[in-house]
Parts: C-alpha cells; structure tokens; sequence
C-alpha cells in the first residue's frame, strides 16, 4: 500500500523513532550523506524530539516529511520512502576519509 494515502494517525504510526531523519545532512558533490551530528534538540536516548509541537519554530531547517521527502534527505529503511520511484537516498556508510575530512570541515569533529 502506498503510505502517502494513509490516515494521519497511519502515517504518524509509521515512524519507528530511528531518528536518522534528525541528523544533520551534507551534500558533497550531489551526494547527500547522513552525519554523525544530531540536531540540538533530538534526545539522543529515546531517539525524540525534545520540540515536537513547536519544532518548525525552535528549528528553522526542521523538515516536514513531505519537504524532506522531495529532498531525499530520509535513509532508504525509513518507512516514508516506500512507494516512491526512484527514490535516492542519503549515504549512510562510507569508507573514504576524503568525505570524513568535508563532513568535519562542515560540521565539526563529533560530526564524522
Ligand atoms: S527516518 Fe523515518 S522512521 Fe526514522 S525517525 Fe525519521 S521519519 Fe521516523
Ligand atoms: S527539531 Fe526537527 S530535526 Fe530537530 S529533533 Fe526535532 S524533529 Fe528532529
């Protein structure tokens, strides 16, 4: 079944808290890759945001799932992506300290 017609409460449902889709991302080249660095206000344990209702306010680069998706920003397991062609995700895994060394030089040490 496509997720995009589901009820709000369905949809909502879906998410399984990863928490991947609040990390900060980089685009190196037209590859977007998921960073180590966490937005500031996702609880790191529970994997939540500690801002849900008031998140777009708090976080200004905060996506809405249907902004983000667009974007291909969400990792290829999160159950939003499905049902959508050539869907493209972010890089997750990489072994290539060259992309180490943009990523930190982007965001800082913990980031990579
Ligand atoms: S990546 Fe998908 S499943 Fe994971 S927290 Fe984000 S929306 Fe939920
Ligand atoms: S503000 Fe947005 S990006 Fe940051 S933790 Fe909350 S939902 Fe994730």
């Amino acid at each position: 079944m496509d997720p995009h017609k589901l009820p709000p409460e369905v949809w909502e449902a879906l998410c399984r808290r990863c928490g991947k889709c609040c990390a900060e991302k980089v685009d190196l080249d037209g590859t977007i890759y998921i960073t180590k660095k966490m937005c500031r206000f996702l609880d790191t344990k529970t994997r939540q945001c500690t801002v849900y209702a008031d998140r777009y306010r708090a976080e200004p680069d905060c996506l809405a799932t249907m902004e983000g998706l667009p974007m291909m920003v969400f990792p290829a397991d999160c159950p939003y992506t499905k049902g959508i062609t050539a869907y493209e995700p972010p890089v997750e895994e990489w072994d290539d300290p060259a992309v180490d060394d943009a990523i930190r030089e982007l965001l800082g040490d913990d980031a990579a």
